[in-house]
């Protein structure tokens, strides 16, 4: 039957919203939801059969498809060669520059297994790589642009907490929409770091904390801050829970590129997301199911974004699909 069995790995932001995109795909079933705090406290929250993790291999048998919704800094890099071994799963490991070692690991673990594991889904990487793909291949001739935001990034966010003096804070990744504006209109400008980007920091300091130490410290702190436009606004703890709560982000893939006798081909993907993990735990939902689709055929190791069809992420047959979306 087409009817697919999940596991969830880990249940955090993305974990949650996996278990609330299995509920808006009728094909798909949660079996269980696996984690490494104590599965009696956490099964409070999560309503379902909840799982130490190392009960998975008990598993075997009973679920297609894991979906591994831990962290990429430290979680995947285990997680994801471990249960490969014994499951079909997906990830949205998204540690660009290891991608490659991250891939021949978790190939080597799928292959012995004998399972199918897609790597690196989810937006970026994962839809916007297709995007980058697709539109070089048709437009060779040309320039590619990929801006974030607005959104939260919760590594900025957290280098910011981290500053003395800092009880709480969120910064957002703002595109300059200058740049955009100018590029959608036709030029092909060569941009640096700190002409695509701005960054927002919300800081709710500590009583008695030097304010103005705190924003040097921020907007000069290397790697992060320091190759940017950076604001530092200073708000109560109520203003941080009651306006910046969310996970907004979102951004676009431009490439513009010339044709023929120099026609201007302009081509853009966007998204804009109320919640950055809500979605990005539907894209791994889809590609749980080309994952299995993937491993009932026969096939054995990592795939990514660029060896799936477009077919597999769907529920419907290849006739339907013919019939009703070319
Ligand atoms: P979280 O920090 O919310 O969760 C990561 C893990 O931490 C969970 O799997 C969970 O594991 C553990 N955890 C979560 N909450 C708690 C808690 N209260 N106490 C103790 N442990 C907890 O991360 P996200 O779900 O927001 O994101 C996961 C990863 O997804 C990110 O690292 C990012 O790399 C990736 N991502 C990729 C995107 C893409 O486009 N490719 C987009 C967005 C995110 P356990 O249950 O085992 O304790």
């Amino acid at each position: 039957s087409s009817f697919i069995k999940v596991g969830i790995v880990g249940y955090g932001n993305l974990g949650k919203g996996v278990q609330q995109a299995i509920a808006q795909n009728p094909d798909m079933e949660l079996v269980a939801i696996f984690t490494r705090r104590d599965p009696q406290q956490l099964a409070e929250l999560t309503g379902v059969v909840t799982e130490h993790i190392s009960a998975a291999e008990r598993y075997i048998g009973q679920i297609d498809v894991m979906i591994l919704c831990g962290g990429s800094a430290t979680d995947l890099p285990e997680q994801t060669p471990q249960l490969a071994a014994m499951f079909n799963t997906v990830d949205s490991f998204d540690t660009h520059a290891r991608i490659p070692e991250f891939f021949s690991e978790v190939n080597q673990a799928a292959l012995n297994g004998g399972n199918v594991s897609v790597i690196s889904t989810g937006w970026d990487p994962g839809l916007f790589s297709m995007n980058r793909l697709l539109l070089q291949s048709i437009l060779p001739e040309g320039e590619e642009y990929t801006f974030w935001g607005t959104g939260v990034s919760q590594g900025h966010s957290d280098a910011i907490r981290r500053v003395p003096g800092v009880r709480a804070g969120v910064q957002y990744t703002v595109p300059v929409q200058a740049v955009i504006d100018g590029i959608r209109a036709g030029e092909t400008p060569q941009l640096t770091t700190r002409e695509k980007h701005r960054r927002e920091c919300y800081v709710v300091a500590e009583e008695g904390a030097d304010r103005g130490e705190i924003t040097n410290t921020i907007v000069n702190m290397p790697n992060y801050f320091a190759d940017y436009d950076t604001t530092v606004s200073f708000i109560t703890e109520e203003q941080l829970a009651k306006e910046h709560a969310g996970m907004p982000h979102g951004g676009f893939v431009i490439r513009s590129g010339v044709t023929g006798t120099g026609s201007k081909q302009i081509a853009e993907f966007g998204l804009k997301l109320d919640s950055n993990p809500e979605f990005t735990a539907s894209v791994l939902a889809a590609y749980a199911r080309a994952a299995v689709r993937f491993s009932r055929e026969g096939a054995a190791g990592a795939k990514t974004v660029f060896d799936i069809p477009l077919g597999y992420l769907s529920p419907r047959s290849a006739e339907e699909l013919r019939r009703e979306l070319l």
